[in-house]
């Protein structure tokens, strides 16, 4: 029998971004489907995951021999503040239960999935695989960080104490179709594509706060599907690593700006409010590992990811997450 892969959060931001890949590349490919292998995109309605019992029927229902773990309490710095405990505590049970569970009905891998936004709030520049515990988290996300950091440590624990192949993905800013579009919570591309469309929709200014100047990484979904595609094929160490464009390909906030506004036609008035925080500057983080390991990846260019983003967005405006 072939390889029985669950992706739990399957109906996410990141798991569409899998089942996309999985569903448009040829069989058998680097980055398609192998013969009778089998994937399942799970959602929260079929198993709640901070329960022990539902998480247990969802295993016993599929019986997968690999597990990508997506699922989570994502969401921007607002929700992060407002509800610490919860991010902690429902982030803790959901990879407690998912991690316990694998153990028990010996899957053959976890890839687990961290953040980098989790690293230490004073660390030094770029960050790279060895940084992630050095110094406290942000304290504005000191709940959910310190909840994914964790999965680093049990990953650890369960291959010292058991032998279990477990390993987890750190991505940098993750964009692309079935994001988060929520005006109040998303995170900036997305808030941008949706603030951009109300603009252009109801003939008022486009107001992007803060200078523009920031630098970020993006990832396009897509892209980082073929990356987890390629770990849970090639990628058997414990330690986790790092899934992003590289640390020279940051992109300023007026460049997606710029972008955004190409793509969903503006033609409007559009400006910065420099009246609004910034931020951090930069805040970069090194690909390195993984190029090496994985020998080089054709990344998306980013107007081409960004445009394809938007259309999806514009096309199925009712029913996104908005
Ligand atoms: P989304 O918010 O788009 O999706 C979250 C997924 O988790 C959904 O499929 C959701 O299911 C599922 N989920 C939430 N709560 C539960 C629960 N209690 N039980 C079962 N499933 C649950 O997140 P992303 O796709 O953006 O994120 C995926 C992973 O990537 C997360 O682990 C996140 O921390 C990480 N990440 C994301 C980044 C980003 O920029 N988006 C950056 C770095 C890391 P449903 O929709 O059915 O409720």
């Amino acid at each position: 029998m072939g390889d029985i892969i669950l992706v739990t959060g399957g109906t996410g931001l990141v798991g569409k971004g899998i089942q996309y890949i999985i569903e448009t590349e040829p069989e058998g490919s680097k980055f398609g489907k192998k013969a009778g292998e089998k994937w399942i995109f799970a959602s929260s309605s079929e198993a709640d995951l901070r329960d022990a019992a539902q998480t247990k029927k969802l295993f016993e229902k599929y019986k997968p021999t690999h597990v990508i773990h997506l699922a989570a309490i994502v969401g921007g710095l607002f929700a992060n503040m407002k509800s610490k405990s919860t991010f902690l505590r429902d982030n803790l049970l959901i990879n407690d239960n998912v991690l316990h569970t694998s153990y028990e009905t010996r899957v053959k891998k976890v890839i687990s999935c961290l953040s980098t936004c989790v690293y230490p709030d004073k660390v030094e520049y770029p960050l790279d695989e060895t940084k992630i515990h050095l110094g406290p988290p942000h304290e504005s996300n000191f709940g959910y960080a310190h909840a994914k950091r964790l999965v680093d440590v049990q990953n650890h624990a369960y291959k010292e104490q058991y032998g279990c192949n477990f390993t987890s993905a750190i991505p940098t800013n993750v964009f692309g179709p079935y994001d988060n579009y929520d005006l109040e919570d998303a995170h900036v591309i997305p808030a941008l594509v949706h603030k951009c469309y109300l603009a252009k929709k109801n003939n008022t200014p486009f107001i992007v706060g803060g200078s523009g100047k920031p630098l970020r990484q993006f990832i396009y979904s897509r892209d980082l599907a073929k990356m987890f595609i390629w770990m849970l094929r090639e990628y058997d160490d414990v330690e986790p690593i790092i899934l992003s464009v590289g640390d020279d390909e940051e992109v300023t906030i007026k460049e997606v700006a710029d972008a955004i506004v190409k793509a969903v036609g503006f033609q409007g008035e559009y400006k910065f409010d420099t009246s609004r925080a910034d931020g951090q500057y930069r805040k970069p983080a090194s690909n390195k590992k993984l190029l090496t390991l994985m020998g080089g990846f054709e990344f998306t260019p980013f107007e081409q990811a960004l445009d394809e983003s938007v259309q999806w967005f514009l096309q199925n405006y009712n029913t996104a997450r908005i």
